[in-house]
C-alpha cells in the first residue's frame, strides 16, 4: 500500500547541494589541468543515490554538469530512462541469464565481467538490433566483481571479435580501487599498475575505449593516478567524505544534502532509577526529563546508535537514551515539549549529528548511514 506522509519523520534532501558538490568535485579532480584535457565526471546513482532519491538526484547531477550516471542494477539504468534521462549512463551488476535487449535499446552501456557474460550481451544486442555500448570490467585486485587476472586476456579478446561482428562497441574498460579511502595502502599502488597492464591487453588487441576508469570518490581525490579519463563519484556527490580521517566533508568544501528530522511525540519525567526502552539498558541516574522521536530501525536509524548517539533536540544536542526501537526512540529532552522539532541528522550547520558522526557512533560509514534512511519517512527535495 503507498502510505501517507508522516510529517513528524522527514528527510529532506538539498538538491543544491548536490549540484555543488558535483562542481566542487569537478574542480577538486580536474581544475589543474587546461581545459582541453580534463576528464569527465560520473555521478552514481545506484541504491536509490545512496537513500536520497534516483531521479531528483540523476536530475540536479545532470544540471551540474555530470557527463555520465552509474547504476548498480539494470532495473535502475532503466528506471532512469523511462524517467527521461538520456544522457550516457553506466550499469554493471546483471545476473546471469539476463536480457540485455532492453539495455541495448535504451542505449546504456553495460559491463561485462567474463566472456558468458559478454555473450548474453550480444544475444541482446542482436535482439535489439544493434551494437551494444559494452565496458570490461577487470577486477585489479577488489576480488569482488570483474574479471579475474587470468581470463582478462580471453575477455579481452572475445569484445574484440564481437566488436569485429558489430555486435558490440567496446566503450570503458574500468576496475574497481578497494583501499583508496587508505591513501597509504600498497593495495593502491599495485591495483593502478594491475590497471595499467589491463589497459596494455586492450590496446593490444586494437580496442579503443572512449573512458578508461578506476577511481570512486576516494581514488578521484587521494589517487591523482587513478583518475585516467573518468572518475565514478558516488558517496562525496552526497557531501559525505569517504574517509573523515582523511579529510572531513567540510574540509573538501563538500555540503551534506540530507536531512532527516521529525518532532518530539510526547515528553515525560522519569523518576531516578527508571529504565528506558527494552532490555532497560539505560537507566535514570537522577529524575529526568526524556522525548519520544518517532523514528527507529525501521527508518534507517542505526539500532547500534543506541546509548550512544545525540541527537539535536529543540536546538540543543542531546543523547539517545537505552535502545533504539523499530519505530522509535527516546532522548534526553531537559527544557523541551512535545511537537519541538528533532534534527537526527543533517549538514551539522545547526549543531545537528552528520552521517559521518553517525558512522563513528555505530561502527560503521556514511555511506550506510545515508543509504538506508528514506525508505519510510516522507522524502521531499528542495
Ligand atoms: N564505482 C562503483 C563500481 C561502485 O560500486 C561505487 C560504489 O561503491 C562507486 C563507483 C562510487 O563509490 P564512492 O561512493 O566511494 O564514490
Amino acid at each position: 500500500p503507498t502510505l501517507r506522509p508522516r510529517p513528524d519523520a522527514e528527510v529532506v534532501v538539498d538538491l543544491g547541494a548536490v549540484r555543488h558538490n558535483v562542481r566542487r568535485l569537478r574542480e577538486l579532480v580536474w581544475g589543474d589541468r587546461p581545459a582541453d584535457e580534463r576528464g569527465q565526471v560520473m555521478v552514481v546513482v545506484k541504491a536509490d543515490a545512496y537513500g536520497h532519491g534516483l531521479v531528483p538526484v540523476a536530475r540536479a547531477a545532470r544540471q551540474a554538469g555530470a557527463e555520465w550516471l552509474g547504476a548498480a542494477t539494470p532495473a535502475e539504468a532503466l528506471a532512469l530512462r523511462e524517467a527521461g534521462d538520456a544522457g550516457r549512463l553506466l550499469c554493471w551488476l546483471a545476473a546471469p541469464g539476463h536480457d540485455f535487449a532492453p539495455l541495448v535499446s535504451a542505449d546504456v552501456d553495460v559491463t561485462a565481467y567474463s566472456v558468458a557474460q559478454l555473450e548474453e550481451v550480444v544475444r541482446g544486442a542482436r535482439v535489439a538490433g544493434r551494437p551494444a555500448r559494452l565496458q570490461l570490467k577487470l577486477d585489479t585486485g577488489l576480488s569482488r566483481g570483474g574479471a579475474a587476472r587470468d581470463d582478462w586476456l580471453a575477455l579481452v579478446t572475445a569484445a574484440r571479435h564481437a566488436q569485429d561482428d558489430g555486435d558490440v562497441r567496446v566503450t570503458g574498460v574500468w576496475s574497481h580501487l578497494a583501499c583508496a579511502d587508505e591513501p597509504g595502502h600498497p593495495a593502491n599502488a599495485a591495483q593502478l599498475a594491475a590497471f595499467e597492464d589491463g589497459l596494455a591487453l586492450v590496446a593490444d588487441a586494437g580496442l579503443e575505449p572512449e573512458v578508461r576508469h578506476l577511481a570512486n570518490s576516494a581514488g578521484a581525490l587521494w589517487h591523482p593516478g587513478a583518475r585516467h579519463d573518468l572518475v565514478r563519484l558516488g558517496i562525496a556527490s552526497y557531501g559525505v567524505s569517504p574517509a573523515p580521517e582523511v579529510a572531513t566533508s567540510d574540509e573538501l568544501g563538500l555540503v551534506p544534502a540530507m536531512t532527516v528530522r521529525g518532532r518530539l511525540v510526547m515528553v515525560k519525567e522519569l523518576a531516578e532509577g527508571d529504565g528506558v526502552s527494552y532490555g532497560h539498558t539505560w537507566t535514570a541516574p537522577a529524575p529526568t526529563r526524556v522525548g519520544l522521536v518517532p523514528m527507529g530501525y525501521g527508518d534507517g536509524v542505526p539500532r547500534h546508535g543506541s546509548s550512544r548517539a545525540e541527537l539535536l533536540v529543540a536546538g540543543v544536542r542531546r543523547p539517545v537514551l537505552g535502545r533504539i526501537c523499530m519505530d522509535q526512540l527516546v532522548v534526553e529532552a531537559a527544557g523541551a515539549e512535545a511537537g519541538d522539532e528533532v534534527l537526527l541528522l543533517g549538514p551539522g550547520s545547526a549543531g545537528e549529528p552528520t552521517a559521518a558522526d553517525w558512522a563513528a557512533w555505530c561502527d560503521t560509514i556514511g555511506y550506510e548511514v545515508v543509504t538506508r534512511m528514506g525508505g519510510r519517512q516522507v522524502r521531499s527535495w528542495v
